[in-house]
């Protein structure tokens, strides 16, 4: 992971393409070299490179952070049926896209959406406890105090005419769940807070850790919640770009016209990448070069491979941890997926989860009892590994309760 942060880092940072979101002011003049790539796994470690440090304007990145708030205060049932889960197919802040879906918001990660989630966090008709409700839930994502860019909310909102729209627009489709001007007020407040690209990667590692803080190690929402939050990304994180994303980068993320986006693989890693020129979109150029170059580099991919299989809970170790591998082994010689899975097993209070290199199949075989068995990951990053127990190991392997892992 530290390879491919770093070699992602040189290889785009000279990359020109794009440039700043001119249409609010204050982001025009963002100094555009700036560059950060920061990975949070979910024991949390941080793996970066570059301007990790620099605050910037979150933009419509906290539109998932909202959507979560909401979906924790009145389940995801109710947030699908008051704003939705769709894709609209169309720029983030269109106005077309509520037509077209017949008075519906669509998604709370598109601007209509996101303006409607702000009207519906509660306390409803109290603009500064819904502005702390929001602020506190963003900082407990990120795991350390976030702090508002006044400049960027004083440019954003005197230039919002677009959103001032949307918003009326949903009242008059009795979208909009609080007074429209105030909603409008704290979409356009969170949009300008600052965070800076190792936050946001704490964010998603959040979200890809089930709700728990990999860093603060404080359960900040329901886990139930992350396959919704994450569903949502997937189909309109990148806008009316989300295929094409998706189908390159195999990570479901979320940008931000400020120059961030965020990736969430669960179980896996959040990873966010800060730069601030923007392709045609509305999404920062280097950011996405970034992130797909390491998540193809490493084959990380949500549609594929082990990804597929998340791993709920453990059970008692008992026998098998002893009886089969001195934990020190492991210590350091494992690459990051297979780490990680320790990592989970550390964590858990009652853990059992066992990771082993394959290619001792007898061993493998011994180890199977009635309520478990072996799960083979087959993944190219760690293809080739030795590992000195069992020497060439192109599989690991995972023991878990068949009822914890979902495949
Ligand atoms: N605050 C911005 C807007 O509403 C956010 C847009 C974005 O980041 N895509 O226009």
């Amino acid at each position: 992971m530290n390879e491919a942060v770093n070699e992602a880092y040189e290889k785009f940072r000279g990359d020109d393409g794009g440039k700043n979101a001119d249409y609010i002011p204050f982001l025009a003049n963002v100094p555009s070299q700036l560059f950060g790539i920061s990975v949070c796994l979910p024991d949390g470690e941080i793996v970066e490179a570059g301007d990790t440090d620099y605050v910037f304007g979150v933009e419509s990145v906290s539109k998932v952070p909202t959507a979560i708030l909401a979906m924790e205060q009145y389940g995801p049932d109710t947030v699908l049926d008051q704003i939705g889960a769709d894709a609209t197919g169309l720029p983030f802040n269109s106005i077309m896209a509520i037509l077209l879906e017949n008075d519906h918001p669509s998604t709370p990660l598109v601007n209509a959406g996101a303006i409607a989630a702000c009207s519906m966090v509660k306390p409803v008709g109290d603009a500064s406890g819904k502005w702390k409700a929001i602020t506190d839930f963003l900082e407990k994502l990120c795991g350390s105090p976030l702090v508002l860019q006044d400049e960027l909310y004083k440019s954003e909102s005197e230039t919002n005419f677009n959103n001032r729209s949307i918003a009326w627009l949903l009242k008059n489709y009795d979208r909009i769940y609080d007074d429209p001007d105030m909603s409008l007020d704290i979409y356009t407040r969170q949009c300008s807070m600052g965070v800076t690209a190792r936050q946001l990667s704490i964010c998603g590692g959040t979200i890809a850790n089930r709700g728990v803080n990999p860093v603060t190690h404080e359960r900040v929402f329901d886990a139930a919640i992350t396959p919704k939050i994450v569903s949502m990304i997937a189909t309109v994180g990148f806008y009316e770009h989300t295929g094409d994303w998706i189908f390159s980068s195999g990570i479901p993320a979320k940008t931000g016209v400020g120059g961030g986006i965020v990736g969430v693989l669960p179980g896996v890693m959040g990873i966010a990448a800060f730069s601030p020129k923007l392709d045609g979109s509305g999404n920062s150029v280097r950011a996405q070069h970034a992130i797909k170059y390491i998540t193809n580099k490493l084959g990380l991919n949500l549609f594929g491979s082990y990804l597929s299989a998340s791993i709920r809970r453990f059970r008692t170790e008992g026998v098998f941890r002893s009886a089969f591998f001195p934990e020190p082994l492991f210590m350091g010689s494992f690459l990051s997926p297979v780490r990680i899975v320790l990592t989970l097993r550390n964590e858990s209070s009652d853990s059992s989860a066992l990771i082993f290199g394959s290619s001792g199949a007898g061993r493998r075989e011994r180890a199977v009892r009635d309520e478990l068995f072996v799960f083979r990951i087959d993944h190219p990053a760690l293809h080739g590994v030795r590992d000195p127990f069992f020497r060439k190991s192109p599989f690991f392997g995972g023991l878990f309760h068949p009822a914890d892992v979902s495949l």
